[in-house]
């Protein structure tokens, strides 16, 4: 508990709010938009279209969330298209005195960054109205103090500066909404609730049959944060409240926003609550100044993107987090170069601190990577791990629970990837219905799996949609724990107590299929849920790149699948044809040292696969491996291929065999022991 805090005077927002300043309609019409900016107020109704499906790229383009402080301010829309054109630019509405923005149907769809609602509530938005806001954005401006509503009566109100009932804005919103609302956002409702003021409805769930996941959040569950009172007998899809986590991380691109926040509200000097269970990773830009294009470098974006990693690394010592950072640059001449990171967060994550039952939070949607080892693990936004810094805990909205049970024992060659390209082109998952849903991975075929397989599927619930992925805990993460970490397993299989599914537990689907029935598995460009069997693709694929890496494929076992492949292939005197480019990329300094002691890297080095220190890289189209024009094809064992995800490329996903092999053949083909196939080209 941060003492300052619990002196700290905190009270709701005046009832009824003012709001003055002038009205933006983003409308379709750009020289309406551009009419506005130089100071034209709009009747409304005006006849005008407004804009619907106004997404967080448009209001803040990836390249603007380089910037993580009150200059987003001057950004706000720079990616709105109106017509055909982009009508707002730099500094524009800041310097428009706005106070409320209008939109049509949908605003704030895609990403769920929060640097769009902060770049707006910087520029002078205090008020966001629309037809419909999507869930995310709407929450993320709450948890900001940004107001939000589907009421366009409130329009004039804001032009008079008339007086506006809350209530209009907490109408039908649950208890702990209303009190962000109230208190004008998440940072001092938490104040209010460390201070005994706010009290979250309390959870009353009577004893019932829970699923694993569900049993892990009502272990964790908040009953009282200014007692630091934890855990209830049982929780049930819809129990909303709090729940205490075990480990909180992020990466470079949260850190330094969430850290402005602390700085602001909280203050500079004020420790972390329990810093040594807070982490910190430079992994996702480390090689971006190799990607980056000199266009967007003469910008001064690669300057405003290393002050990201700079900010972490400042932030880290200040407060004492361990940071797992950036490796010395590596001397070209007289240039410096990128040397790699020590991990991505959810590979080092997995290796070193998470436990079967832990509850875990990261700054990324892969952070139920750490699903493989038991625990509920799940990603935030920065306004959620900067008030996780402070209380410990963050909100959730206990979700229903969907059991994937994969049944009999796969053939050799087939993966968890394949596992998951499976799963993703079922059409509950496809459909959307897995959407923030609590995933577990059962049956023969799951068991089966080693903990870094089982670690493929878990990060992979992202692609789901999920909400986490999880796989109940057995003697192999004993086993794995003690391996890899050297734990006693007298002390760590205890903790499996009680960490399954009771037998009757409430699912609410249940996705089964025959393990023995798959083939080696292809995601087509454009979506993971574009699954077929390599055998479907109705002849060979030609590919330019191949890449094997990522946190998805960059740990132990997979360095053991593409080694075997490329193995095999020298043994039959074959390698990385010219005209192929073939990178591996393992996700931590702990792999690289395991690929040392098994002689991987002298087999990538034969073959003709480059080996790069661990990064995001190219699976964030900031890295080698990268495409640079539509026509480039590239073989990928990464999680997502969403359009431009790795560069303007078409990006087919695989498993780590698929990805090897294909290397080698310079076509996309299975990996068939002892038969690499020809080379392609
Ligand atoms: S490797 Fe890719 S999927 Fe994994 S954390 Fe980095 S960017 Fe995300």
């Amino acid at each position: 508990m941060i003492p300052s805090l619990k002196q700290r005077p905190v009270a709701k927002r005046p009832d009824p709010v003012r709001l003055s300043g002038r009205v933006l309609f983003l409308v379709d019409d750009p020289a309406l938009v551009a009419r506005q900016l130089a100071g034209e107020d709009l009747p409304w109704p005006s006849g005008a279209r407004l804009r619907d499906n106004i997404s967080t790229d448009e209001i803040t383009p990836a390249y603007i969330c380089y910037y993580y402080d009150e200059r987003l301010g001057e950004f706000p829309y720079l990616g709105l298209r109106a017509g055909n054109e982009f009508p707002i630019g730099r500094g524009a509405v800041k310097a428009g005195g706005f106070a409320c923005s209008v939109a049509g149907k949908r605003r704030g769809k895609g990403s769920s960054r929060e640097q769009s609602p902060y770049a707006e509530m910087c520029a002078g938005i205090q008020l966001v109205i629309a037809e419909s806001i999507e869930r995310i954005y709407g929450e993320n401006c709450q948890n900001l103090g940004v107001l939000t509503s589907t009421d366009f009566s409130l329009i004039e109100k804001v032009r008079r500066n008339e007086p506006i009932p809350l209530s209009v804005f907490t109408q039908g919103e649950g208890g702990i909404t209303r009190g962000i609302i109230e208190y004008g956002g998440l940072f001092q409702y938490n104040v209010a609730r460390l201070q005994g003021k706010a009290q979250v409805p309390a959870v009353t769930t009577a004893e019932r049959p829970m699923t694993l996941a569900e049993k892990i959040l009502a272990r964790h569950w908040v009953r009282d944060l200014s007692r630091d009172q934890v855990g209830v007998p049982a929780v049930r899809r819809g129990d909303e409240g709090f729940v205490r986590t075990d480990i909180r991380f992020s990466h470079e691109y949260v850190t330094p926003m969430a850290a402005i926040f602390w700085e602001q509200y909280v203050g500079k000097n004020e420790k972390i609550v329990d810093p040594g269970s807070v982490f910190f990773f430079r992994d996702h830009l480390t090689y971006l100044e190799l990607a980056m294009t000199d266009e967007r470098k003469a910008q001064g974006l690669l300057d405003v993107a290393i002050e990201l990693k700079e900010k972490q690394e400042a932030f880290a010592q200040a407060q004492g987090v361990k940071l797992y950072g950036e490796l010395p640059r590596r001397m070209l001449g007289r240039m410096g170069v990128p040397s790699g990171s020590e991990a991505i967060c959810h590979s080092k994550i997995l290796e070193a601190h998470a436990l079967p039952g832990h509850l875990i939070i990261g700054s990324d949607s892969h952070t139920p990577h750490a699903g493989a080892i038991g625990s509920v693990a799940f990603g935030v936004g920065t306004t959620a791990i900067f008030n996780s810094w402070l209380t410990k805990d963050v909100r959730i909205k206990v979700p229903p629970s969907v059991l994937v049970r994969i049944n009999g024992r796969k053939p050799a060659g087939i993966t968890a990837k394949d596992f998951m390209l499976q799963v993703l082109r079922h059409p509950y998952v496809k459909d959307g219905h897995a959407i923030g849903k609590l995933v577990e991975y059962a049956g023969e075929a799951v068991e089966a799996l080693s903990v870094d397989e089982r670690a493929t599927m878990t990060n992979m619930a992202a692609e789901v949609g999920a909400f986490t992925g999880i796989i109940r805990p057995d003697e192999k993460v004993v086993e794995y724990l003690a391996r890899e970490r050297g734990l006693d397993p007298a002390v760590t299989r205890p903790l499996l107590e009680g960490l399954w599914s009771d037998p009757d537990a409430e699912w609410e689907t249940v996705i089964e299929f025959d393990a023995a029935e798959l083939e080696p598995m292809v995601a087509l460009p454009g979506d993971p849920g574009n699954g077929i069997f390599i055998s479907e693709l109705g002849g060979p694929v030609k590919i330019d790149i191949a890449y094997a890496g990522s946190c998805t494929a960059g740990k132990k076992s997979d360095m053991d699948m593409y080694a075997a492949v490329f193995q095999d292939a020298l043994e039959q005197g074959k390698r990385v044809p010219a005209g192929v480019q073939c990178y591996v990329q393992c996700g931590s300094q702990e792999v690289k040292r395991y690929c040392e002691e098994m002689g991987y890297l002298e087999v990538f080095e034969k073959v003709g696969a480059v080996f790069i220190e661990p990064s995001c890289g190219a699976c964030i189209n900031a890295g080698p491996g990268v495409s640079y024009d539509r026509d480039t094809v590239t073989i990928s064992a990464i999680n997502r291929n969403f359009p431009g995800r790795s560069g303007p490329g078409q990006l087919y996903l695989a498993s780590p065999y698929t990805t090897a092999a294909s290397a080698v053949a310079g076509y996309i083909t299975a990996w068939d022991p002892g038969l690499v196939p020809a080379t392609g080209r």
